[in-house]
């Protein structure tokens, strides 16, 4: 290998990483050199101080990734010493390795095979698989339910209820009502299980909605709550978030013992 080719070497990641994998990969590239001139009792500097913090635990636990690892084991037989400088206070080298850092953006600067590193492909693949299942979820709700998708547009891998307080079968009205899949006429005539969908006093079809936010006959009741008059639609009172209007939606279809 050519010697000034490795003192000023100007190399561009194969694998986009983060920037301390980045920063590690380069050190793994200097201590490389180390390694095949057979060169004692280096010092490698670096202004990567997450880089250094990363070697140095990984030297007391005697375990880490690959490069760490491959790392570590090369400076122990050369006693080679990682040593951590500030950047940007005009120490010339590294002024120069910045440089170098710069032009390793063009497309003329060489490849240099870099390993993808464990957190970084975690985290790609945790992109990957939450932008393919939000492409599921869009699916599934121009499928099953417009009103639940537009209550919650992206796909989360924690349900709404995670960690809140709230009673099983209160969360499981709650589910019902804001998929609008619910017990209410209209949706048992929808279902063929009724045949009469109209409340018989407004004779508007009786969904869900029309019993909890519109309909007169259960005015009186919904002044003592205080999602009255606060919502035109159970959609925009579901896109609220707000835990306790979903309790008070339950606890009202609890007093006018609905069956929903
Ligand atoms: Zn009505």
């Amino acid at each position: 290998m050519n010697c000034a080719e490795f003192l000023t070497p100007c190399l561009r990641l194969e694998q986009e990483s983060s920037i301390t994998a980045a920063e590690m990969t380069a050190i793994k590239v200097a201590i490389s050199f180390v390694e095949q001139m057979e060169l004692h009792n280096c010092v490698i500097y670096t202004d990567s101080k997450s880089a250094c913090m990363i070697l140095e635990d990984s030297m007391d636990e005697k375990a880490g990734s690959t490069i760490v690892v491959e790392i570590l084991r090369i400076a122990h037989r050369f006693g080679t010493a990682i040593q951590w400088i500030p950047s940007h206070v005009e120490v010339e080298g590294n002024e120069i390795a910045d440089k170098l850092a710069k032009l390793g953006l063009s497309d003329i600067a060489p490849t240099y095979g870099n390993r993808l590193c464990l957190n970084d492909a975690l985290h790609r693949f945790k992109i990957h698989t939450q932008d393919i299942a939000n492409r599921w979820y869009q699916d599934y709700s121009m499928e099953k339910g417009k009103r639940f998708s537009e209550i919650f547009p992206v796909f989360s891998t924690e349900p709404w209820y995670y960690k809140v307080q709230m009673e099983g079968r209160d969360v499981r009205l709650t589910n019902r009502l804001m998929t609008g899949h619910d017990f209410s006429k209209y949706w048992l005539a929808k279902m063929k299980i009724a045949e009469d969908e109209d409340c018989d006093m407004c004779e508007v079809p009786e969904t869900s909605e029309h019993i909890i936010v519109h309909c007169p006959k259960h005015g009186f009741r919904r002044l003592k709550f205080q999602f009255e008059q606060k919502y035109l639609s159970l959609t925009d009172l579901y896109k609220s978030k707000c835990i306790e209007t979903y309790q008070e939606v339950t606890e009202f279809v609890k007093q006018a013992k609905l069956k929903l």
